[in-house]
């Protein structure tokens, strides 16, 4: 019989300091489930600064189960993980940061439950360690979001952590948009699935590579990729305040009928043009949003471009 192959995914963005780290406790677990299963350590560099890309030309040079995507430059992490998708050669794929943030002994319990035949086996936080106002904005974001989706809803305290069998994966290659939010796609593509619960460590070295630049941009992606509310939005408050409007036009033509018409009202006439104004900007800014997106998708570009790709190590089975 031969045996399942696993990749493991971890994409990479100036982690040289936790990489060796990263490789040694992975590679132990590889090593004690060698027996059931074959093993791929895919990484890919996502246009690192730092000795990422050393880091991992040794480790591959090491040990034959590392190979390694390294792409032109810094595409940020959606894209990094489709880069992983498209070269990874397993029967499944689990998704991992090189931080050690998420525990690889959450592993086999993934594998457990894809044995029993979950494709996309989500990892689900039991806690998290991050500042009140972080925790309490991200729940307000899912809020909104799930609210605004279209399809079916998103998991908050689920994140890429997750193991996605090749039939999850060959969806999500299909999915070319450059405008990446994964986190909705798993959603998206459907496939059973099933929670496995852990508990998020602190980094094991070096920094966050979250800007809250980043992270707005990540936001954005998620509800306009996601769900066509928005502009729907802007729809419904024309049509309430069209509403209001017609409303107050009654009162003033029947109070220029009975009282005659006085030239008065200034205030009411500036604070009108002024939220009207404002509101007609946000609008067409909200449709902006959507036209510019609409442009860099039609323009069909390559989501990535790769500098070297690690040939896919066909191990030589032994009979077992
Ligand atoms: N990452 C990446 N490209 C980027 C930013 C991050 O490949 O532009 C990788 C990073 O190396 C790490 C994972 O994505 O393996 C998660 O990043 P990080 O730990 O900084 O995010 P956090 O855990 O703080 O949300
Ligand atoms: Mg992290």
């Amino acid at each position: 019989m031969k045996k399942k192959k696993v990749t493991l995914l971890s994409p990479a963005y100036n982690e040289e300091q936790a990489l060796p780290l990263f490789y040694d406790t992975v590679a132990a677990l590889a090593d004690n489930l060698s027996d059931r299963y074959e093993w791929e350590l895919l990484f890919v560099n996502d246009g690192s600064t730092d000795g990422t890309l050393r880091v991992l030309q040794e480790l591959a040079a090491r040990d034959r189960r590392v190979r390694y995507v390294d792409l032109s430059r810094n595409y940020g992490k959606e894209t990094a993980m489709l880069a992983g998708f498209d070269n990874a050669s397993g029967d499944c794929v689990i998704t991992i940061d090189a931080d050690l943030q998420e525990p690889p002994s959450t592993i086999p319990l993934m594998l457990e439950k894809w044995e029993q035949g979950y494709q996309d086996v989500y990892g689900r936080r039991r806690k998290r360690q991050q500042s009140f106002m972080k925790k309490s904005m991200s729940r307000a974001y899912h809020k909104l979001l799930s609210g605004m989706a279209s399809g079916p809803q998103l998991s908050e305290e689920a994140g890429d952590f997750r193991l996605l069998d090749r039939k999850c994966i060959d969806a999500l290659c299909r999915m070319r948009e450059t405008q990446r939010y994964t986190k909705g796609m798993y959603d998206t593509i459907g496939f059973s699935k099933a929670p496995v619960d852990y508990d998020i460590a602190p980094r094991v070295a070096g920094t966050t590579k979250w800007t809250i630049g980043k992270l707005m941009h990540l936001a954005a992606d998620g509800i306009m990729s996601h769900s066509v509310v928005p502009l729907r939005l802007a729809s419904y408050m024309g049509l309430i305040v069209s509403a209001i409007a017609f409303i107050y036009l009654a009162v003033v033509l029947l109070k220029a009928i009975i009282w005659g018409d006085a030239v008065a009202g200034y205030p009411t006439i500036v604070s009108l043009i002024l939220f009207l104004g404002g509101f007609i900007l946000l609008a067409l800014g909200i449709i902006g949003e959507y036209l510019g997106r609409i442009f860099l998708e039609t323009k069909q570009r390559p989501p990535y471009f790769v500098n070297t790709i690690t040939p896919v190590n066909e191990q030589t089975q032994t009979a077992d």
